[in-house]
């Protein structure tokens, strides 16, 4: 159990960060730059982003393996920057298991324990604890060379949580395993967060896995934090297109468009396309004839409808997924996706008219990608 918060954490690393090919950036870059936010005892955190974004660094500073170039990061109130990682109270496991080949997994779950001078009744103590919570229990008299990548996860965890942290780091602990398994070790560590009540964060880049393991979702995005909120709250109500078009699986369609006023109101319009859609109620106060913003709206929310006052637009693709149908629409310079349960068919050319739903559709500044909230009770 621990209370983490990192107070305008900065990395930069002495040769420069890469870019995703390889390529030095800037050398005034920062990996991580100006990161703070706090977790709550217990809480579980995922941290998400693309490649590069600065998510195994700001675990790695956690875990005392990098040092921080500024900032300040604490753990229940006390500074933990100059602090070494054995004084951190701190569990990890990475993404490759790092076993030890030639013990046994109870050998590898007992290792640091011993190293430490811990009599052997309380070793075997600790694995009886922690072997059955991660399902290792039936393993310990095997090699590391006779596990599946899953079995060596599992130890793995064990392994980081038998000396019983304040915070458990996972980097990446699911990535070299097959869905299926990955489903079910997931599960696995949600049912062990409850029982060890341990402060966890996860880095990963797989939103499923932060959003279904996670209670607190952080997104970063070139080492900064772009948002913090519960899983809900950042697929809801992203607070800008690149959290928008990051959450959600088809992604968010984010259409450039212009504002038209008519006589029935404003609407959208988008180069290229005669299509029109009217702007939500709510938003009227905040736009105006001729602004340039970016539209932003769910597959699940477009939908196909007969009424004729909508504008009629052409199927690019169709998509059977056999569970859902999903349909790329062109409109002008840009795809629009839609998926639906419905048993529909459509092939390329057919013409078909798109509602909205107009609850859930968002906008974005079209220079800065930040939302544009409107007056609550409009
Ligand atoms: P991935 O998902 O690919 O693991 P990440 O979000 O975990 O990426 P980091 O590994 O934290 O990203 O890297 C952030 C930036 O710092 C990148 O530009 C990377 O090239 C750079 N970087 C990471 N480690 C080092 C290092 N040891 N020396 C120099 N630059 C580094």
């Amino acid at each position: 159990m621990a209370r983490l918060t990192l107070q305008n954490v900065y990395k930069r690393y002495e040769d420069g960060p890469k870019n995703f090919f390889g390529k030095p950036l800037k050398l005034n870059d920062y990996a991580v730059k100006d990161l703070s936010f706090a977790c709550k005892d217990r809480s579980f955190i995922g941290i998400l982003g693309p490649s590069g974004c600065g998510k195994s660094t700001t675990l790695r500073m956690i875990a005392g393996l990098e040092k921080i170039t500024d900032g300040k990061m604490l753990i229940d109130d006390i500074c933990i920057n100059d602090l070494l990682p054995k004084d951190r109270h701190i569990g990890l496991a990475f993404e490759d298991y790092a076993l030890y080949p030639p013990l046994s997994v109870y050998e590898n779950l007992a290792f640091n324990l011993k190293a430490k001078g811990v009599p052997a009744d309380e070793i075997k103590k600790s694995i009886d604890r922690v072997a059955p919570l991660l399902k290792v229990d039936e393993l310990l008299d095997m090699k590391p060379s006779a596990l599946s990548g899953g079995q060596k996860q599992r130890v793995n965890i064990a392994r980081a949580i038998i000396r019983q942290p304040g915070l458990l780091l996972l980097d990446e602990p699911l990535s070299h395993l097959d869905g299926k398994m990955r489903q079910t070790l997931r599960q696995e560590i949600k049912r062990m967060h409850r029982e060890i009540e341990c402060t966890t964060i996860i880095v990963t880049h797989d939103q499923i896995e932060a959003m279904s393991l996670a209670d607190t979702i952080i997104i970063m995005k070139d080492g900064e934090l772009q948002q913090m909120g519960s899983p809900l709250e950042v697929y809801d109500d992203p607070v800008n297109e690149f959290v928008a078009g990051f959450i959600g699986e088809p992604p968010m369609n984010l259409l450039h468009s212009v504002i038209v006023k008519t006589q029935e109101g404003f609407f959208f319009s988008f180069r290229g396309s005669d299509l029109r859609i009217q702007v939500p109620r709510r938003y009227y106060s905040v736009v105006s004839d001729g602004m340039k913003l970016t539209l932003g709206v769910r597959p699940m929310d477009v939908f196909v409808t007969d009424k004729a006052s909508s504008t009629p637009a052409p199927v690019a693709i169709y998509e059977n997924f056999g569970d859902e149908r999903r349909l790329s629409i062109r409109v002008g310079d840009y795809h629009l996706n839609l998926t639906t349960a419905d048993d529909v068919f459509y092939k390329s050319g057919d013409i078909i008219r798109l509602e909205f739903n107009s609850e859930k559709t968002h906008l974005f500044d079209a220079e800065t990608g930040a939302a544009i909230k409107y007056p609550e009770n409009t």
